[in-house]
């Protein structure tokens, strides 16, 4: 993805993890092999493999960075975290790539102010920490860690409704505790405003139902504005099919609502949208379509 700037404010992608190929009736439990073949001309095969069927994700977070402050937004999976089976392609991951990619962008982990997690799911808290000594450590150091309260607190009460349970499939213990523990967490209420420069801003909206308290972040600058959506919408297909739902989703139909109010934001402000797992270049706009549907139009990774 070329780097967007909206003013003063500009956003880089960073990738853990350029390109996964994820079985569909893993991701969506309601998915139909028809439903491909329904979209393969629209969808191309750089999103779902022609062959197999699979369809491409990515794994990357954003930076966002304005004059004073450069924030990360997601974390992807991390290094060295056990992981169950199901989840076999984040176990145990022992990969530079990440940190190499933010080294390219000219940051170092010291140089990260605010790392904004959009819920705290797994493959979004992972660099939160690393394994330093046999102790997860905060991988940012002089960072301040911004969760959403109604998130941090959901899975609280799961952790102390299960003592001993491994939350977020052990992702709450390794990936969010120690940033807590540490003295590095600030939880926020949706609404909060996360830095501002002249009359640039960037903010948190709720858009519950992924997760109980998942948040999108907005940034608005003289020359436009762009939405990160974290886990609201998972692969392009979903644009297609507005019926199917994510296997990691808490509340379906609030999803399934959070989803239709952020397309019909991002073609009523002509927002660009960088989802969390679109495949590069990740970033594109929501176009609305004569049915009163939606599909979605890359940006031009060339430019
Ligand atoms: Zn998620």
């Amino acid at each position: 993805m070329r780097t967007i700037e909206l003013g003063h404010t500009r956003i880089d992608k960073v990738t853990e993890m350029e390109l996964l190929w994820m079985e569909p009736g893993w991701l969506y439990p309601t998915y139909e092999p028809w439903m491909a073949e329904r979209h393969a001309d629209a969808l191309g095969p750089t999103l779902i493999d022609p062959v197999s069927g699979k369809l491409a994700l990515s794994f990357h977070s954003y930076v966002i960075r304005t004059p004073g402050r450069n924030i990360l937004v997601d974390t992807c999976n991390g290094n060295d975290k056990p992981r169950p089976p199901s989840m076999a392609w984040q176990h145990m991951l022992k990969s530079q790539d990440y940190l190499r990619n933010l080294a390219a962008l000219g940051l170092g982990a010291t140089d990260i102010d605010i790392v904004l997690c959009t819920h705290l799911h797994s493959d979004h808290v992972g660099w939160n920490t690393q394994l330093v000594d046999g102790r997860w450590t905060p991988t940012f150091p002089k960072a301040r860690y911004v969760f959403s309260r109604s998130e941090f607190e959901h899975w609280a009460q799961v952790l102390a409704g299960r003592p001993g349970h491994r939350v977020g499939h052990g992702s709450f213990q390794d990936s969010v505790l120690p940033v807590v523990e540490a003295g590095q967490v600030d939880l926020v209420d949706a609404g909060h405003t996360v830095a501002t420069y002249l009359d640039e801003r960037v903010w948190l909206e709720p858009a519950p139902g992924h997760t109980a308290g998942h948040v999108s972040v907005h940034v608005q600058g003289p020359r436009g504005k762009a939405i990160l959506s974290g886990d609201i919408i998972h692969h392009p297909i979903a644009f297609h099919e507005p019926s199917l739902y994510s296997v990691a989703d808490f509340d379906r139909a609030q999803a399934a609502q959070t989803r239709r109010y952020l397309f019909e934001h991002c073609v009523d402000a002509n927002a660009l949208l960088l989802p969390g797992h679109f495949p590069a270049p990740s970033a594109g706009h929501v176009l609305r379509c004569s049915h009163g549907g939606f599909r979605f139009r890359f940006l031009d990774a060339s430019r």
